[in-house]
């Protein structure tokens, strides 16, 4: 079977985190099977759909690489792929119906007859689900076209499933409990149905229903706080589906090959903000420096940073240690400019220990006196000004890192001192001895 999936937003918002991993999943499951993925517009409400809401969907799903086979811009066999230009074909279904007596007119609306019978659907995620219809009031025939001419999202998206011989049908659980009114219309047209994956809600950390107001729902928020985007479709993958091993990073290739829907969980993916930022961090140990350099430089220039010679050994020297490009002008900053702020724990701490002043000035003094700067000098006068002190070289770390970083944490400091330079340490060194 040639397998065919789509993704059918409707375009009223941005593309959310949620919109987004049902694309995914129906693209991965297209590209596993060597099918197609289509896009499909569902822009019939009028009053709610913007051009920017489009525009976002787009742009969400190129920055992803979820690229479609069939639908705006693209075309296809089985166009056009916005709902608000189907209406002719929604004509000749509905047309269908009348001719069958499977609708009738109700106060200038048209009810859809559901036969009066169970109807099971048989769900790749959920399983098994009975509506029974035999209960009308429970179950009332369904409009499916408004006494002012429009037709109904359940008609449209069943009718533009069959058109677009659509194979596997992969959307939110909020659709579950849809789907048997749809096999239902199906029927009444003779079609074959699809067959459907209803993919678990996602929730935030503490348990509520994720909201288009939460941090971390528009795609589009994404690339401007420094994600790179094959981190946020391996996050997006973990909220639902898990691959049954230990592993949790993956690029998209490798979800293709590995994704399934019976690994799908039943349970409700749990969005977490910082799980995402832990999942870039690791695929951002895989850039290369160039790449990385390249990607943060935006990020360093909007933070009014001077990108100097050393920009590269700078940006070497703080790589590994920041999750998003967007901490990358604060990791670095101490390394591309001389009047940095201070951290002012660190500097409480340093001013905590009486001992600092004068440890601080004999550093100073010490690696004043080195005439070839290299880690190694700077480490052995540490050592020689601390056995001249009866101190431990360790005590004079945490003065010197924040002499030299403003900070408690940071790079290497052998490192740091090479890119600085003798003369920038010392200099740095006498600031702190007098801020303190
Ligand atoms: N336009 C519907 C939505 O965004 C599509 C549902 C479906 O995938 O069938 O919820």
């Amino acid at each position: 079977m040639n397998v065919r999936t789509r993704f059918a937003p409707s375009p009223t918002g941005y593309l959310h985190v949620g919109g987004a991993r049902t694309a995914l999943f129906n693209w991965l499951f297209a590209r596993k099977y060597g099918g197609e993925f289509v896009l499909r517009i569902e822009d019939t409400d009028e009053a709610r759909n913007t051009d920017e809401a489009r525009q976002a969907i787009f742009e969400g799903m190129q920055w992803l690489g979820l690229d479609w086979d069939e639908g705006p811009e693209e075309g296809g066999n089985f166009g056009p792929y916005y709902q608000s230009q189907r209406r002719e074909i929604y004509d000749t279904w509905f047309a269908k119906l009348v001719a069958t007596g499977h609708v009738y007119e109700d106060a200038g609306a048209w009810r859809f007859r559901f036969e009066r019978k169970p109807v099971t659907m048989h769900d790749l995620v959920c399983g098994e689900v009975t509506i029974d219809y035999r209960d009308e009031s429970n179950t009332p025939d369904m409009v499916i076209k408004r006494s002012d001419g429009s037709y109904v999202f359940h008609f449209v998206n069943v009718v533009d499933d069959l058109e677009m011989q659509i194979t596997h049908v992969i959307r939110g659980e909020d659709h579950l409990m849809n789907t048997p009114k749809h096999l239902q219309l199906i029927e009444a047209f003779g079609g074959k149905a699809p067959q459907y994956a209803h993919i678990p809600l996602i929730l935030n950390p503490d348990g509520s229903k994720m909201s288009k107001r939460d941090a971390g729902a528009a795609v589009g928020d994404y690339p401007r706080q420094g994600f790179l985007s094959e981190s946020v479709v391996n996050f997006i993958a973990l909220l639902g589906w898990n691959s049954k091993t230990e592993q949790e990073i993956f690029n998209l290739t490798e979800l293709t090959q590995i994704f399934s829907l019976e690994n799908i969980n039943r349970s409700p993916g749990r969005f977490d903000l910082e799980k995402c930022k832990w999942v870039n961090q690791q695929h951002l140990h895989e850039v290369a420096l160039d790449d990385f350099a390249t990607a943060a430089r935006p990020f360093v220039e909007a933070a009014n940073l001077p990108i100097s010679d050393n920009y590269l050994a700078a940006i070497a020297a703080v790589k590994d240690k920041v999750r998003l490009f967007s901490e990358v002008p604060n990791a670095v900053n101490f390394l591309l400019k001389d009047n940095f702020d201070f951290d002012e724990q660190a500097l409480e701490k340093v001013r905590g220990n009486s001992a600092s002043k004068n440890l601080l000035s004999s550093l100073q003094s010490a690696f004043a006196s080195i005439t070839a700067w290299s880690a190694e000098a700077a480490k052995a006068a540490l050592n020689e000004a601390a056995l001249v002190a009866g101190a431990k070289p360790g005590q004079w770390m945490f003065p010197l890192r924040v002499a030299l970083t403003g900070r408690a944490h940071g790079p290497d400091l052998g490192e740091v001192m090479i890119l600085l330079g003798r003369d920038r340490c010392v200099t740095r060194i006498s600031q702190l001895a007098e801020k303190i």
